[in-house]
């Protein structure tokens, strides 16, 4: 398996090594994990360094409630205390398996767009994780983003701006990103995608399209 070309920024894995990351954003640090050895070693340094960082500190200067809150804060946001049991889905990532259910084709897909469907998979407070789904060929809407977003693809592939997007690879857009990524024209794109802001369209097409998005 070749290795993702395009990773998370490391603040992101900073947090997710230090179990201080959302749902939806874990959900996606973990999802790459299973697919870049270069993150996980990135993680597991991290989470060495955060051990390392809890053992010198003596006993005395943690109360015993004190202790067990960064116990718990060190087994992980809710994404990582789910129950491993839930039943494989075959060709996704395991992270993804207690979100998907069923499977890829049994989720409740919504059309977006033409060629288009999303459907979200975790909602939090701070951000949402959806899937999309983009035919062959088609070129999303030029858009820019009120917040950030990180798009990981996992079947299939797309490009923008020059550059191609294939399996593992995160494209991350932030406020002052206006793009528009095209889908793999042969196996079009399946993506995980995670918004920490509304998703702001631009152009002609951009706005008829933006109220379809609910974003
Ligand atoms: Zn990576």
């Amino acid at each position: 398996m070749t290795c993702p070309s395009y990773h998370p920024p490391d603040e992101m894995l900073m947090a997710y090594g230090t179990g201080s990351l959302d749902e939806a954003s874990s959900l996606l640090i973990a999802t790459h994990l299973t697919l870049c050895r270069r993150c996980r070693i990135e993680v597991e340094r991290i989470e060495a360094m955060g051990g390392g960082l809890l053992d010198s500190l003596a006993p005395e200067s943690l109360s015993e409630g004190a202790l067990a809150r960064v116990m718990t804060r060190l087994d992980g946001p809710p994404a990582r205390s789910r129950p491993p049991q839930t039943a494989a889905v075959a060709g996704m990532p395991a992270p993804l398996w207690p979100y998907i259910a069923g499977g890829v084709d049994a989720l409740p897909w919504r059309r977006v767009g033409p060629g288009i469907q999303q459907v979200f998979v975790a909602s939090g407070p701070i951000a949402r994780a959806r899937m999309l789904r983009v035919a062959p060929g088609v070129v999303i809407p030029q858009h820019g983003h009120a917040a950030g977003e990180m798009t990981m693809v996992l079947r299939g592939g797309f490009a923008d701006a020059g550059q191609t997007f294939e399996i593992g690879d995160i494209e991350v857009a932030g406020p002052e990103t206006i793009h528009r990524p095209a889908s793999d024209p042969e196996e079009g794109c399946l993506c995980l995608a995670v918004t920490d802001g509304p998703l702001r369209l631009t152009g002609l097409l951009g706005r008829l399209l933006n109220p379809f998005l609910d974003l």
